[in-house]
């Protein structure tokens, strides 16, 4: 089985974690840009951040066989903070680079005016950059917020079919789906959105269209559920074809809309040969020639 997890936050994880999801199929994954748990207070946190998203974390992933994508973004529960305004204007610098496959996560938490602001104007961002967007849905009050979310994406200009509507669940998949969206489902161990769950949804709507994704956050969660739910699918009669699409060729097809991967870029392992350091913000690959 091959896995890609189009949403993954790897910052949150150990080396372990990379060695368990290399040995369970995982060879690709996006990491989007979220909340780090412990408020952040400027923008310059963030700019540190988001070069660990194109520069660090890459290198670990890299280090056990994983290629490694990130989203960019303010996202929308510290859009709230007037301190990180400023994020907005940093963000140009990073969805240029090669490794930044999608805006993201943008969207709501609490559905306040500065996040209509912060999702609005990275929206546009997207458009501008030629890049597709990767959506959050709120948690609490989840009809409402997917259906403001759709509303604003529709009037946005991007096109839905570069949108993943993200944390979705049985109460909401039918909008995203008719409204032309991608759909992402984050799976947890006992929370929200679990395996049997999945499965019954990918009976319900197809295969179509869905991503599905560990999230693996702060809280309680688990970085093997992407192939766990493949696992399952199979035991429900899924075909090993159904499986790759969902786990494997639904996000490529998703966010090589970006331009910066596809298929055959993907079946090579990472470039990260023997002796490769991590220098400043950036893999030095092989031997030095000077060292
Ligand atoms: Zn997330």
């Amino acid at each position: 089985m091959r896995i890609f997890d189009p949403h993954i936050h790897m910052t949150s994880r150990t080396t372990d974690d990379y060695a368990a999801m290399h040995a369970a199929g995982v060879r690709a994954l996006v990491e989007p840009a979220f909340w780090l748990g412990q408020p952040r207070t400027s923008v310059g946190s963030f700019a540190d951040y988001f070069d660990a998203l194109i520069g660090w974390e890459p290198f670990r992933a890299a280090q056990y066989g994983i290629h490694h994508f990130a989203t960019i973004a303010l996202n929308p529960k510290e859009a709230n903070d007037p301190r990180l305004a400023g994020v907005i204007d940093l963000l140009p610098r990073y969805l240029g680079k090669d490794s930044v496959v999608a805006v993201g996560e943008v969207g709501y938490d609490s559905m306040t005016t500065e996040e209509d602001k912060a999702f609005e104007a990275q929206l546009a961002l997207a458009v501008e950059f030629e890049l597709p967007a990767l959506v959050h849905t709120p948690h609490r009050d989840k009809e409402a917020g997917t259906r403001r979310t759709l509303d604003v994406v529709a009037a946005s200009g991007i096109g839905a079919h570069r949108v993943i509507v993200d944390h979705l669940n049985e109460l909401n998949v039918a909008m995203v789906k008719d409204a032309g969206a991608w759909m992402g489902f984050s799976i947890y161990p006992d929370t929200k959105m679990d395996p049997h769950r999945m499965v019954r949804i990918l009976q319900n709507y197809g295969t179509e269209r869905m991503l599905v994704n560990s999230a693996a956050d702060w809280g309680r969660s688990d970085p093997l559920l992407t192939a766990k739910t493949g696992a399952l699918m199979l035991e429900a009669g899924f075909t090993d074809d159904d499986v790759e699409q969902v786990l494997w060729r639904n996000p490529i097809e998703f966010f090589s809309q970006s331009g910066k991967l596809n298929a055959a870029s993907l079946d090579l392992a990472p470039d990260v040969s023997v002796g490769s350091t991590f220098e400043g913000n950036s893999i030095v690959r092989g031997a030095r020639a000077d060292s």
